[in-house]
């Protein structure tokens, strides 16, 4: 059913376009005019406000294209990748080499996740042009997932036409049924000290950036920081970004330190990021001046995404598994070690397994999409619309 050179020509087209978070309108267009000559009507396609929301630095919005179903009392389904790739796959230039898509200089190639994309493309081009029986179909573009899915954060399911289940393209395998990710949170510790003379009276000081310091050093020797292993609990921790002083004969008065926390378990998640705030305070008020005076912090949290865990009883998990069957590959459900929109789609309420698309490396310059995983991937998709035509599917 699926026509390789078109579903190479979607490919390579998509992946010349560039398109790093907070700038995805010519992706929009280029798959908007793509949906339109596989038959799509105009009606059917729109952008939502995420743009909007999200405030400067964001030119367009989420790309959502309602198909109508072919069949009677089907429920809605979702199929979602996002738009955005990472800043080094600027001024990318796609070429096929041997049986890999990768890019010509020194730059990633925005396989993730423009493979999903144009599989998506695929699969709606195959849909319509073979009349293949399909449910309501709705086709979700996010932008801006690599700078913390923000694009599928702002979506509103009503929006989708609340679809019952969703599949996410994301990922490397065509056979790899992501079932479950992680929660994270970035952290910021913002310590106040007192400035003097660090030569002439630096015992009346309060430096910030020491104070900062035994922090980390406290949290390390708890065993906090990196990968973090305690008894069957397990998460990551990492220190980003420091930033304080002005000078280097003037007591540091004001450090901010930020970072993340990841883990599977969301209770654990607490406990990491209780860890970091305990530490910060006790090394605040551990750091004196003369007159016994301490450093202050404002510790704060963004919580950026969820943990979900989905069972392999749930429809979407079980068409998928059904659908990479049927394609004449094994079914691999895995646990990923990092968020996916996804994570925010199941947080909505609204089931959704992640498959892969033949991308490799991601965010490297070796990234590939390997041809062969990429359009059994088209494959899949059409299985999966036609299976969720099927009564009582
Ligand atoms: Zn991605």
């Amino acid at each position: 059913m699926i026509n390789d050179n078109d579903a190479m020509k979607h490919l390579l087209d998509l992946l010349s376009v560039e398109g790093p978070s907070g700038k995805e309108s010519q992706v929009a267009e280029t798959i908007t005019r793509k949906l339109l000559a596989a038959g799509c009507r105009k009606a059917w396609i729109k952008q939502d406000d995420a743009h909007r929301q999200l405030g400067p630095g964001y030119e367009t919005g989420n790309l959502i294209v309602q198909l109508p179903g072919t069949v009677k009392h089907a429920p809605r389904i979702l199929f979602s990748a996002h738009m955005d790739t990472v800043p080094l796959c600027k001024g990318a230039e796609p070429v096929v080499k041997d049986k890999r898509v990768v890019a010509r200089g020194h730059t990633g190639l925005g396989g993730d996740d423009r493979s999903g994309c144009a599989a998506m493309v695929v699969m709606g081009e195959t849909l319509l042009r073979h009349r293949i029986p399909h449910p309501p179909i709705t086709l979700l573009f996010p932008i801006a997932e690599e700078n913390g899915l923000h694009g599928s954060r702002m979506v509103r399911l009503e929006d989708l036409g609340n679809p019952a289940m969703g599949f996410n393209l994301d990922g490397q395998f065509p056979n790899e049924l992501v079932i479950g990710a992680m929660s994270a949170v970035r952290w910021e510790a913002e310590i106040r000290g007192r400035s003097v003379h660090a030569g002439l009276e630096p015992e009346k000081g309060i430096s910030a950036g020491l104070a900062g310091a035994k922090a980390m050093a406290d949290v390390a020797a708890q065993g906090y920081f990196g990968r973090i292993v305690k008894g069957d609990r397990r998460g990551t921790a990492n220190l980003g970004h420091i930033e304080g002083g002005e000078a280097s004969n003037q007591v540091m008065d004001r450090a901010l330190f930020t970072g993340e926390c990841r883990s599977h378990s969301p209770a654990f998640l607490k406990r990491i990021v209780k860890v970091y705030r305990a530490s910060f305070e006790k090394a605040a008020r551990e750091t004196r001046n003369d007159a016994g005076e301490s450093a202050s912090v404002r510790f704060t949290t963004i919580g950026d995404y969820h943990a979900f865990r989905l069972k392999k009883t749930e429809p979407c998990v079980r068409i998928a598994g059904e659908a990479v069957r049927a394609a004449g590959m094994e079914p691999h459900p895995l646990v990923m070690d990092a968020g996916l929109d996804a994570n925010n789609f199941n947080q909505k309420g609204l089931p959704t397994v992640t498959l892969g698309t033949g991308s490799h490396k991601f965010h490297q310059v070796e990234e590939y999409v390997e041809i062969s995983e990429y359009l059994a991937a088209c494959g899949v998709l059409v299985e999966i619309a036609r299976r969720c035509a099927a009564p009582g599917c």
